[in-house]
């Protein structure tokens, strides 16, 4: 850690800063040049509060080296890690190709559903039983019923599935039906819930809050790993803007950015980013070449009769061409699924 001291800092100021740092079982190195002071402080600096510090009169910042997020990090694991659902790997090379309904609806719409885009190429089936909708009002989803349907329609096309948890409570429940855990935009923050699910062993996918930084996101993936579960896929999923044009704005920058900070691997979900059919193609398409671990579609064989996120659904033949074009891309990438 580096403590720069303000310009006109008195030396009773800087005595104390030094002293502090002694107090508090670290080794301060004073530098004080024609114009700069600054202080290193040695030691273990996972054990040491940057915020105090900054109260300190005459301190003008402090600069931690290492990042807050320490198990998320790149530094404490340079090799990409590479999480298993099922069969299905995703990192390292190995892409999650994931698809299906907003929302689990009934046993034909996802058994139809799940036929198409395991054809296309899918590995892990995706719908909603618990929804985190905007209205009260409007479908919440099937809870219970929906998780079994998931799961055996899941087990007929051999797929694993992902489902969103949205409370502790439902941790029990949604761990015996699915094989994966979404975490949404709506909860990346939900602190207790990331707790939670960091006690259990099953895989989480922790989707981008819509006004997260990269940062926030890798804090998030914190708690969890933090907790002792290690299996962490990161999504990129779009963030709020001015732009009223698409739902979110797609942050691609996030994929390169994730993977220079972090060993965990990150997928993108161009349907909730854009929000829009016609350009969840191209955009699925820029995320295997922007480096992403997977890619997350939705997927609808009637999408004007879907229970959520209609209008953003892929019809199933539009999903076969883009996984086509993403295979392609994928293989340029040296990547496969
Ligand atoms: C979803 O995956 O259906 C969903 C609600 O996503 P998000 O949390 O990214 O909005
Ligand atoms: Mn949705």
């Amino acid at each position: 850690m580096i403590i720069v001291i303000r310009p006109n800092s008195t030396q009773a100021e800087i005595d104390h800063v030094l002293e502090r740092i002694r107090e508090l079982g670290f080794k301060p190195h004073l530098s004080q040049g024609e114009h700069r002071t600054i202080i290193g402080v040695i030691g273990d600096e996972s054990q040491l509060q940057a915020e105090p510090l900054a109260a300190i009169a005459g301190v003008e910042q402090v600069l931690p080296i290492m990042k807050p997020y320490k198990l998320a990090s790149r530094d404490f694991n340079k090799k990409d890690t590479v999480v298993a659902v099922g069969k299905v790997r995703i990192g390292g090379g190995s892409m999650a190709m994931i698809a299906g309904p907003c929302a689990v609806e009934n046993r034909e719409i996802l058994d139809e559903i799940a036929g198409h885009v395991k054809r296309a190429g899918a590995n892990l089936l995706r719908g909603g039983a618990f929804k985190p909708r905007t209205s009260p009002y409007s479908f919440q989803g099937l809870g219970e019923e929906g998780l079994k349907i998931l799961q055996d329609t899941g087990r007929k096309h051999d797929m694993p599935v992902v489902t969103e948890v949205m409370d502790p409570r439902q941790i029990p429940l949604v761990e015996r039906y699915a094989d994966m855990f979404q975490i949404g935009a709506r909860n990346m923050q939900n602190f207790d819930l990331l707790k939670e699910v960091g006690q259990t062993t099953k895989p989480v996918l922790l989707k981008r809050g819509m006004s997260a930084t990269v940062k926030d996101l890798l804090m998030s993936a914190e708690y969890i790993l933090s907790e002792g579960n290690p299996h962490v896929v990161l999504c990129e999923r779009g963030v709020r803007s001015f732009e009223e044009s698409t739902r979110n704005m797609l942050d691609l920058s996030a994929v390169p950015n994730v993977k220079g900070l972090s060993h965990l691997p990150i997928i993108v979900d161009p349907s909730h980013a854009t929000g829009r059919p016609d350009l969840i193609p191209s955009m699925a398409c820029a995320a295997v070449a922007a480096g992403a671990d997977g890619v997350h579609i939705e997927v609808h064989s009637c999408p004007e009769k879907a229970l959520s996120d209609g209008p953003q659904a892929l019809l199933p033949p539009r999903y076969a061409e883009v996984m086509e074009c993403m295979r392609r891309l994928a293989e340029v990438m040296g990547k496969t699924f």
